[in-house]
């Protein structure tokens, strides 16, 4: 029997690659739903190949140009937040893949682990916003949740066959494509800089993520909910190469590692095909190509961002949504050219200590935290 899946963020950088596995092995898998924001365009000529049952376009605006483009097709039309939590939990679905960016993907990660469906998991804010709250449903309605993110993939595979805990995760970095990059230039670097990205081609925000090393310090965060470990025994290791996409290191001082090609296709198979493994259509990682691999500690007085995501960590309750949510703020503001880069980091700091904080947060908490660090960090951006 096929595998059913709702992709959620088709449109986006891993929802297309999740279509490339799909399409690479029709014969086992079926979508039943794609959805996006705005990009109605592609996500017609998406429904179009695949015929799905259903697509969501969540900004309403763009509804009647999607319905218009796929009227000759008996395919069903839908708009707006609510019916993505709708079409996750439909009982013609088995996978829900969630490849939404930011908060947003939050509402439909806890619709889909209601309605006890597998999650394929590309949407890190889920975890960084309310990682408690979503690992505590998926406990509850024996959910599985399955990382489609590179690092956690790796540790996710690196876990495989053990029973003995984890003594520390080494998560490594490509430090993104200011490395090496004096602290005085990056008040300068412009967005077009900051979006090529040494290794990785993925959207725009995780980009900039990596330029300011946020992403890692969200990947922090994430790993410590996925794998239930705490921040003291999770270290970041930079390995420029992205060869090495993370290890386990075991209280026998045993370390495993996941390597292969700095390519999400494989993370994203391994998510649909678990505990398999399936040939795989994509470049293999040649060693006799590789002249070395390297690494070095994260520089946090560069990059304060990193630290900034253990501290708000550390501190719990709605303190990893504050920083989420103040990210989401300065980094479209930086894409939009309205602030620098250094701006980030300053906008999290200011944002997570103004917000109120709340020690246990409920869903309804986290939509007034979110809403409270947007507030604060465009009064501090002036925006
Ligand atoms: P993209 O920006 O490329 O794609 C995001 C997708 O989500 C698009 O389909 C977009 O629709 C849709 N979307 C955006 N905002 C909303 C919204 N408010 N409501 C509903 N849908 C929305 O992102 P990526 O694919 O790069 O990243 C997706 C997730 O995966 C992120 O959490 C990222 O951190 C994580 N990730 C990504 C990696 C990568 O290689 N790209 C690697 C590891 C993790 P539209 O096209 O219409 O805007």
């Amino acid at each position: 029997m096929k595998q059913r899946i709702a992709l959620l963020g088709s449109t986006g950088s891993i929802g297309r690659q999740t279509l490339d596995i799909v399409q690479a092995y029709s014969e086992h898998f079926e979508i039943v739903t794609l959805t996006a924001n705005r990009n109605w365009e592609l996500l017609a000529s998406q429904a179009r190949a695949i015929e799905p049952d259903s697509v969501v376009i969540a900004d309403k605006s763009h509804y009647n140009a999607l319905k218009e483009a796929l009227s000759d097709l008996p395919i069903k039309v839908y708009a707006g937040d609510d019916a993505l939590q709708q079409v996750v939990a439909n009982s013609q679905v088995d996978t829900v893949v969630n490849a939404l960016v930011g908060y947003a993907g939050l509402a439909p990660t806890v619709a889909a682990l209601e309605a006890g469906k597998k999650l394929a998991l590309a949407n890190k804010e889920s975890l960084v916003v309310a990682g408690e709250l979503v690992m505590k449903l998926a406990a509850e309605k024996r959910a599985p949740i399955v990382p489609i993110d590179s690092e956690h993939s790796a540790i996710f595979q690196c876990l495989v066959g053990e029973t003995s805990p984890i003594h520390k995760i080494l998560l490594t970095a490509s430090g993104g494509p200011f490395l090496h990059t004096p602290a005085k230039e990056l008040e300068h670097v412009t967005a077009s800089e900051a979006l090529r990205h040494p290794n990785w081609e993925m959207g725009a925000k995780i980009t900039i993520d990596s330029a300011t090393l946020l992403n890692k310090g969200f990947e922090v965060i994430e790993a410590r909910w996925l794998f239930g470990v705490d921040a003291e025994q999770i270290e970041v290791v930079v390995h420029p190469q992205s060869v090495i996409h993370s290890m386990v290191e075991f209280a026998d001082g045993a370390i495993k590692a996941q390597l292969g090609t700095p390519d999400m296709h494989l993370p994203i198979q391994y998510a649909l095909t678990f505990p398999y493994r399936w040939e795989t259509t994509q470049p293999r990682f040649n060693f006799s190509k590789c002249s070395g691999f390297s690494f070095e500690q994260p520089d946090t007085e560069r990059f304060p961002a990193l630290q900034l995501a253990f501290e708000a960590l550390r501190k719990g309750g709605n303190c990893c949504c504050s920083l989420n949510a103040a990210n989401e703020v300065a980094v479209a503001a930086f894409l939009g050219g309205r602030i620098g880069f250094r701006d980030i980091p300053r906008t999290l700091e200011y944002t997570v200590e103004k917000a109120p904080y709340i020690a246990q947060p409920t869903l309804e908490d986290y939509r007034a935290s979110d809403a409270e660090a947007r507030n604060l960090a465009q009064t501090f951006l002036h925006l």
